[in-house]
């Protein structure tokens, strides 16, 4: 579309990220205009634009003054993209090979990209052989992603055949959003877009795995048939990748957990854990860590009821913003909900009091057991849950105190996090869409956060847009031992919640004030963070947390009582030791030992009988030798005081 004035082709301009016009032509296509103006270079790498805020694929024209930027691989969004132009690929490769298919949606996710398919039968590997086969010859064909934009009655012909496609076509309309598709070969997908140019830009792909997945994630709607897919911009980065991802299931929770008899999870509870004896001794460790760390920095903990009346829920707004994850019930005839969040309950303590600005600040922790409502599809492991703990705080303060207390809060963080060895970044979301509140206060709130977090030095990201409904965030992402990251702590500030509840102290002159009401977990989900704990050790808790710390083995059943001493002596002193007295030879007491990652295994035969002593090795096949068991203690206390990580 070219805009002419009187005859003339009108010239727009268009701003670069590194703050330079160009004047061009209206109408040029994007990628002409990066050609001419921007390089060949990048040209080559380009995969879509960002006119403004809105991703575009290259073939665009551009018709109005505006922002540009390259997107390429090395961008989150350029990733995206590709990921999600290589679920296109594949369905295309199922169309040509299962006629009768009918499609579901094909996202990119965090690594990789699905597309779900309706078929009679699920596939086999020899299908999924198959369809990579096809990918690969469609990646050779160069074939073109082509953009169509529809109406509402454009759209109901072209997917006739495609019931899901129907019922996508139906919300959006009732969203009353725009329609497109795209065509790549005999595949067209309704789809926003933008696409790559053409096919051949993967340059590896891998199927990963079928698996059945319910549509829109919910058990009561048909299971359909999954694959997941990887594709990289080289053979390289695909195998990187497969490595890390081997490294990742061989650290899986899940199967860890399984195999140290740490927690289960069974049907008569759906994504709810079950904790072990062994799970639960490391939960508490987790608990009484961070409780210790409160009751230093002048916390009180509280604990409130699960159940509360709906009336608090509706006047929370958690009614209004969180009732479709939510749990309900009714007691006497009335209407209640099961807490998602402990914030309410930590209200009405706070109410229960009256304070004076010389009692603030008020840092109110409680580690509350809450229930959110997940799609069936959705739950994994400990890691998506439907049911946990937060370790959850909420700090009453005044205006002027509300700096000093976040700085205190990501210090707080800062050292549980180190204490087991992860590296963080943080990240700022400011206010989102579907905000509440006095805009005048949320640019009160994003400044603060943003001035406490430059005192800081640290580097942050800012997350435009992504805040919780009643206040802007600070969100912390740890990194695990093989470079995952997890997000875990978060502080957010609120000033909708004191309002809402008509919270006070009283002033120097008697007047009443609000506080902000600061909500700040560390853990996050106690539950999740163990199962990151867990992957990110393998399974090798540092001595503090591990659940069995020590085993002793005696070298023949005339050992057992000098074994049980030892034992008892280990167990007086407050460490968890078991014994293993099996007829077994003494290399697969050990083997076994090992495969139980207990951090010390105590070996006692006659030569430590006689001398009082006990002969030590690690989880890690390393021979520590004879010793004293009293020097043995204090070596383990000494371990456990400065909650050491190495091993
Ligand atoms: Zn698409
Ligand atoms: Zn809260």
């Amino acid at each position: 579309m070219v805009e002419y004035i009187r005859g003339i082709k009108m010239n727009i301009n268009i701003k670069l990220p590194d703050g330079s016009i160009v004047s061009t032509e209206s109408g040029i296509s994007a990628k002409d205009f990066i050609k001419n103006n921007i390089g060949e270079g990048l040209l080559r790498s380009a995969l879509a634009i960002k006119v403004d805020d809105r991703l575009m694929d290259l073939s665009c024209s551009l018709d109005k003054d505006s922002n540009l930027t390259v997107i390429t691989y090395k961008n989150e969004e350029g990733k995206e993209i590709y990921n999600h132009s290589s679920s296109h690929i594949m369905a295309l490769a199922v169309k040509r090979l299962f006629s009768d298919v009918k499609f579901g949606i094909g996202p990119a996710i965090e690594n990789g990209f699905y597309y779900d398919f309706d078929l009679k039968s699920s596939f086999s590997e020899e299908d999924l052989k198959k369809i990579e086969e096809e990918v690969n010859r469609i990646i050779k064909e160069d074939l073109k992603f082509e953009r169509f934009e529809i109406d509402f009655n454009q759209a109901l012909e072209v997917f006739k055949d495609q019931p899901y496609k129907l019922e996508m076509i139906n919300d959006i309309k009732e969203k009353g959003e725009k329609l497109s598709y795209y065509k790549v070969g005999e595949f067209t997908d309704l789809c926003r877009g933008p696409h790559l140019e053409s096919t051949g830009k993967i340059k590896a792909f891998k199927i990963l795995k079928a698996s059945g997945a319910y549509w829109k994630g919910d058990s009561k709607n048909k299971q359909l048939q999954r694959i997941y897919g990887l594709s990289y911009p080289s053979q390289t980065e695909l195998k990187e990748y497969l490595t890390k991802l081997e490294e990742a299931q061989k650290r899986d929770h899940r199967k860890i957990g399984k195999e140290l008899d740490l927690y289960s999870f069974q049907e008569e509870a759906p994504g709810m854990p079950f904790f072990h004896a062994n799970g639960t001794l490391i939960w508490n460790a987790l608990v009484d860590f961070v409780s210790d760390k409160m009751i230093k920095r002048n916390y009180e903990i509280n604990k409130t009821p699960i159940i509360l009346n709906q009336s608090l829920w509706l006047q929370s707004g958690h009614w209004d913003h969180y009732k479709d994850n939510m749990y309900f019930t009714k007691i006497d005839d009335q209407d209640f909900a099961v807490k998602p969040m402990n914030c309410p309950g930590n209200i009405l303590i706070y109410k229960a009091h009256q304070y004076s600005y010389r009692d603030l600040p008020i840092r109110a922790g409680e580690f509350g057991l809450v229930h959110r409502h997940e799609l069936s599809g959705v739950l994994s492991g400990l890691f998506r849950v439907r049911c946990f703990t937060q370790d959850d705080a909420h700090v009453f303060c005044t205006k002027e105190q509300m700096k000093e207390e976040i700085l205190d809060l990501i210090n707080f963080i800062d050292e549980v996090y180190t204490t087991f060895g992860f590296s963080y970044h943080m990240e700022l979301s400011t206010r989102p869409e579907k905000a509440m509140g006095d805009p005048q206060l949320w640019n009160l709130a994003e400044n603060t956060l943003k001035e406490v977090l430059d005192s800081t030095k640290k580097e942050y990201k800012v997350n435009e847009g992504d805040g919780a409904f009643y206040g802007p965030k600070i969100d912390f992402h740890l990194n695990d031992a093989i470079g995952r990251t997890w997000q875990c702590g978060t502080i957010q500030l609120d000033f909708q919640m004191p309002e809402k509840f008509d919270l006070t102290y009283e002033g120097p002159n008697n007047q009443k004030i609000r506080p902000v009401m600061i909500h700040r977990a560390i853990l996050g989900s106690v539950e999740r963070f163990l199962g990151i704990l867990v992957e990110h050790f393998e399974g090798k808790f540092p001595l503090w947390i591990s659940p069995i710390q020590v085993i002793v083995l005696p070298i023949a059943d005339r050992h057992n009582d000098y074994a049980k001493e030892i034992s008892n002596k280990l167990k007086e002193n407050g460490f968890r030791v078991d014994i293993d007295k099996a007829s077994l030879t003494m290399n697969k007491k050990i083997r076994n030992a090992e495969l139980r990652k207990i951090n010390y295994i105590l070996v006692v035969g006659d030569s430590e009988e006689k001398n009082k002593t006990i002969n030590i090795r690690t989880r890690n096949n390393e021979i520590l030798g004879e010793k004293d068991l009293d020097s043995f203690i204090k070596d383990l206390r000494e371990e456990v005081e400065k909650k050491s990580i190495k091993n």
